[in-house]
């Protein structure tokens, strides 16, 4: 856990997510690429894959088994998965399970995690994984929206990119996380780029005007407009004062946002 990278901001821990998975070979994935693969090249954070397979059970290394109480499919073994994760350093890190019946992953976890040493994610397989070992284990259950997936390790990938991207020195000051969506408990504004016409349509002419106040006016109000067309919930939270909570929940930002 000693790895140390030179970052913008000086000298700082590599941010260690790990994976507790039967397919060690999807990390890092779609996060060797990119911003995250450029990161991950730079030692600003690693990720361990764990094959749980080498805990299951007997010469075949069984990991699962039939659900009491009948029903189809198969339910990760409780023993296996205890003794994938009593393997581990936890260090003071999460440990997060994926599941379609978790709380809704938000934005606010995302800055939680990313203000942390890192993440382990137990990747659920088959039906998913006997509830004793998750009680047992403490382990956070999210939910990174209402469908179905196949495996927990597409779901870890979204949480890791997501906390990778807030790590310190891995956005440029060309990408901002302060002026996105969830940021500030809304929706981002539309963007347009170059040219300033196309195809018969036109840029917003106040994008164009070079008046700072009036563009973040006109920011404002449509991120207020796109927030309550599309997303009812936030936008009542939001009038409610306590849309706030998506992004002011312990993160990098949330001392700087208190003193505010
Ligand atoms: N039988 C479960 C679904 C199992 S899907 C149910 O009905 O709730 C298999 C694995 O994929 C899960 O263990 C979980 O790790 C992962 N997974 C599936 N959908 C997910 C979602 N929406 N969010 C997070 N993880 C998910």
């Amino acid at each position: 856990m000693l790895s140390r990278h030179g970052g913008a901001g000086g000298w700082a821990m590599t941010w260690q997510a790990t994976a507790l998975t039967l397919f060690p070979d999807m990390f890092p994935g779609m996060l060797g690429h990119s911003l995250a693969g450029r990161a991950l090249e730079r030692g600003i954070w690693s990720v361990d894959a764990r094959d749980m397979r080498e805990y299951g059970l007997g010469r075949h290394r069984v990991v699962d088994d039939t659900p009491f109480g009948g029903g189809a499919g198969m339910v990760m073994r409780p023993d296996v998965v205890a003794s994938a994760i009593a393997d581990i350093d936890l260090a003071g890190r999460p440990l997060v399970y994926p599941t379609p019946r978790g709380r809704r992953l938000m934005q606010a976890d995302i800055r939680r995690y990313a203000a942390g040493p890192g993440v382990v994610v137990l990747c659920g397989r088959y039906e998913g994984v006997d509830e004793r070992v998750l009680e047992a284990s403490g382990a956070e259950q999210v939910s990174i929206g209402d469908y179905v997936l196949s495996g927990g390790e597409v779901a870890a990938t979204v949480l890791l990119d997501a906390c990778v991207r807030l790590l310190p020195g891995v956005m440029g000051s060309g990408e901002s996380a302060v002026e996105e969506s969830f940021s500030d408990g809304l929706l981002e504004y539309p963007l347009y780029t170059k040219p300033a016409q196309w195809d018969g349509r036109d840029v917003p002419e106040v994008l164009l005007s070079g008046h700072h106040a009036a563009i973040a006016k006109w920011r404002r109000a449509a991120s207020e407009t796109v927030t309550q067309a599309r997303r009812p919930d936030l936008w009542a939270a939001y009038r409610a004062g306590t849309g706030q909570d998506i992004s002011r929940t312990a993160g990098p930002r949330a001392d700087a946002d208190r003193l505010n």
